[in-house]
Formats: C-alpha cells, structure tokens, sequence
C-alpha cells in the first residue's frame, strides 16, 4: 500500500468544517459559546448510544464495557490536551464551584502554617463565595485586591492566590506564567480558574507551573448545559494533597469497601462520588470536535473575530454610545468582547428576538463571545449591523424590555 500524505488544511477550511459538526438553528446568530457552547451533532447520536444501548442493554455490565469506570481520567485528558496539561493531572467531574473547593482547600492544606488566601476581587462570584468558605473551614482569611495588585500583596503568610485566567466581564487574560511564578517565590500555591479560557486559548498549564486548576465544560468544550467541569493538580502534589470531599471514588480501593478512607495514589483522589456517566459520555464526543485542530489555530482565529467586533464597533457603534470594555491589545484579551451602554439589557432583548444572542452581564455588559470552532467573520459583520440599525431605528425603546429576566 502506497502512503498518502494528507496536505494539512488551511485553518480556514478547517474551521468550516468544524462549524458543519455542531447543530446549529436555522436563522441564528450565535455568540453565546462563552456561556453555553452548542450542540454539536455527533452529541446527539451519543446522547442515544449511552442511553439505549449502555445503560438500557448494558446495564450494570457497561461500567467496564463502555468503560464509564474511567471516563473522569479519559475526558480529563482530553481536557489537558488543550490546557497543556500532560496525562494524569486532569479528571472530569462536579461542577466548577464544588471543583473550585476542593483544589483550593488542598492547597491551602500544603501550607499549613500560612493564614491568608488572595484573589481577585472582581473574580466570578460563585470563585469569591467558595473562597470565603474555604477561608472559614481552614482558619485562614481572604485578602481581596484588584488582580493588578496580586503581586505587592503576596508574601510570607500567604498560603494560596486564587485566580481566573480571564475575567467574566472584560475578557482581560492574566499573566497566569508571571503570577504563578511571583506566587511561588513567596511560597504560595496558584489555583486557577480556566473557565474562560480553556477551550479559547492555551494554558499551558504544566509549562506555568500552575498548582492547580478548574474549568467549565458547557462553554467553549460545548459539553452541554451542567457538563461536568474539570480539575488539574500538578503531578508534583498528587502524594500530599487532602481534598476535603473524601468520597468513595476518590478512594484507592472503592469496591474494596474498607472502613477507613485512603485516597487514590493520582489525580483520582480529587473525584468524590459515583461518575456523571451521561453528562460524562456527552462531554467526551464533544470534545472530539477539538480533533484535528490546534489551541494555537483556535487562539489566532479567536483574535482576529474579536479584533474584526473591536474595530467593526469602534467605526460604527461608537456614535451611539458604546464603549468598549474589553482589551485592544491582543495579548490580553480574551475570546469575547463587551460593550457598555445604558440601554445595554434593552439592545440585548431585540437582538434576541432577531436571532442574534449573546448576553448580558451586570450592571450595563453586553457580552458576546467568539468561538472560532463556529462563529464566521460574515457573523461578526452581520452582529454589528443589527446593533447599528437597532440604535438607528430606536427598536430597543420597547416597554417589553424593562422587565428583567431570572437567567440572563
Ligand atoms: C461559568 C463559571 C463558573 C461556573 O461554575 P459552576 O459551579 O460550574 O456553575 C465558575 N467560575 C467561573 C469563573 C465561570 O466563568
């Protein structure tokens, strides 16, 4: 058999190939991947294997035949792929906040004689509320500062710093590799939180020396609304590190059934109970979109659909009283972009009901993400005229769109 050398693609053709694996509705403009990616079609088909043929014919068998015994490792290592994670550091399980507490209290019980976590003080909420918590069950206080002034406020006592790689609100990117490494020189542990980014831009999270991580699986891994979220614990503290949530999973031997707890030697010691077999199963074919596609493609794609929005809004939008709230330096931004205004939540609301969504964050954010693995430049073009034309024609100045909503 003759070999048949496959000429790589040119990322743009790769990127509408990827854009045909999710399904997408007819007629709409989606720049909401930052908050919940799409369906993506071979998801569908999955949702139908694990359900009709796992677990209604399997049974109980396909705990080793579907291998769902393993899938918080296998999904997990399909996640520090694109973190940069090497195998073994990543497991797929909870939600970000429980995920959130158990590497941070890990970490802050490495460092048992120092009495001061430090975050961010603009961090997602459900980061800073998980963190008071933390600070109350280990005896240790929250210094909360602005990220610009995490470094000045590191030193001796601190036991752990708490971070998200890009903030929710502005897509500003940290400097994860400089503040993981002012951290460690004052001895502390950096735990951060990916949901931002990963998915939308390298982590590099083993090259960063990073203690641990966490991270969403409904946004850009497009798991599907409550996919598990992940947690990364470098090599270096699997034999030290104590979760607090001693579940059965996280044991060395579960169907041992031994009286006494004692975690599993790896990255298995930070799972708790019985696996999202489902949701696991969903987020595993999701990812499979990833195949074929580097972070790096992903990031510079990213870059160029926000910087097109940028520019596009600052020609166009900037008449009606828009601002721009997130980074024009490239380097810092993340993979969406907000814009403020007054009448942000009304604009929203009429997009909408033209089929354009992103969302709206408090006070005044309009918020729309940029996922190269589906969102177009003719997209970009097309959100921008219908933000203009909705200025133009007063079409947000509708009594329907005062009242808020529960979910935004
Ligand atoms: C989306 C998001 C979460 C979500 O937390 P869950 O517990 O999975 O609901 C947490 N932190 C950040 C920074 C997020 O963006």
């Amino acid at each position: 058999m003759t070999d048949i050398t496959v000429p790589a693609l040119a990322a743009e053709d790769a990127f509408a190939l990827t854009r045909e694996k999710f399904a997408l509705p007819e007629g709409v403009r989606y720049f909401d991947g930052n908050s919940l990616g799409p369906l993506p079609k071979a998801v569908q088909m999955q949702a139908y294997i694990t359900t009709t043929h796992e677990w209604g014919d399997g049974l109980i068998r396909s705990w080793q035949d579907a291998r769902w015994n393993t899938l918080p490792q296998r999904v997990g290592d399909a996640i520090g792929r694109l973190v940069g994670a090497s195998e073994g550091q990543v497991v797929a399980c909870d939600s970000t906040s429980v995920n959130l507490f158990k590497a941070l209290t890990a970490a802050v019980r490495l460092r048992p004689d120092r009495k001061v976590i430090v975050t961010d003080a603009s961090s997602f909420p459900t980061d800073l509320y998980i963190t008071e918590q933390v600070a109350a069950l280990t005896g240790t206080a929250v210094l909360s500062v602005p990220a610009s002034e995490i470094p000045a406020a590191l030193n001796g006592n601190v036991a752990a710093v708490v971070l998200c790689h890009v903030d929710y609100r502005s897509a500003e990117v940290y400097d994860l590799a400089g503040l993981t490494q002012a951290a460690h020189e004052a001895g502390a542990l950096m735990v951060c939180d990916l949901s931002h980014s990963a998915g939308a831009m390298p982590c590099n999270l083993d090259q960063t020396e990073v203690d641990f991580a966490v991270g969403c699986g409904y946004k850009y891994l497009n798991g599907g609304p409550g996919a598990p979220a992940f947690l990364y614990a470098a090599k270096r503290h699997h034999a030290d590190a104590q979760q607090p949530l001693t579940g059965w999973f996280g044991h060395a031997a579960p169907f041992d059934f031994t009286q006494k707890y004692a975690p599993a030697p790896g990255i298995e010691r930070f799972l708790c109970g019985t696996n999202q077999v489902i949701a696991l199963s969903l987020l595993s074919r999701a990812l499979e979109v990833f195949n074929g596609i580097s972070i790096e493609e992903i990031r510079t794609r990213s870059l160029e659909l926000t910087g097109q929005f940028i520019a596009s809004s600052e020609a166009r939008l900037a008449e009606h009283g828009f601002v721009i709230a997130s980074p024009k330096e490239p380097e810092v931004r993340g993979s969406h972009v907000s814009l403020r205004h007054p009448q942000g939540y009304a604009i929203m609301q009429e997009l909408g009901r033209r089929g354009v969504i992103g969302d709206f964050r408090m006070p005044d954010f309009m918020r729309f993400g940029f996922a190269p693995l589906f969102n177009t430049a003719d997209e970009v073009e097309y959100l921008v005229d219908q933000i203009n034309e909705i200025m133009k024609t007063g079409a947000w100045n509708n009594p329907a769109y005062e009242r808020r909503r529960a979910f935004t």
